[in-house]
């Protein structure tokens, strides 16, 4: 019998069901058929994890390279004070050492 999860197959995204093989022993498998072991499948969803908090890093630096050159042109008309601008850089470039802290400190755990 299979069970849907509230998890998130890590190949296709496709809705997971654990399936009960036995008294100690279940597999999860998506729609379209993707099998994990739990082991495998707390494997990939760490390293779902780890690429998503590189894309944040990677679009907070967007952030604040767009910040910069929208601060650097000169205003013919009032859009954004250049205050604010200055804030959400440099909030920006706090999020991005918080999240490489977050990434550096995280240390997944090795199952086999
Ligand atoms: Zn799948």
């Amino acid at each position: 019998m299979a069970t849907t999860v509230p998890i998130s197959c890590p190949d296709c995204a496709g809705v997971l069901s654990v399936v009960v093989r036995g008294a100690r022993y279940e597999d999860y498998i998506c729609q379209v058929g993707h099998a994990y072991a739990p082991a495998d499948l707390l494997t990939a969803k760490e390293q779902q994890v780890e690429r998503a908090l590189w894309s944040a890093l990677v679009l907070l630096q967007h952030v604040d390279l767009i910040v910069g050159h929208l601060g650097g042109q000169p205003r013919s008309a009032p859009t954004e004070a250049p205050v604010a601008l200055d804030q959400r850089q440099q909030q920006a470039r706090a999020h991005m050492r918080a999240l490489r802290d977050i990434i550096e400190q995280t240390r997944t755990f090795p199952v086999s």
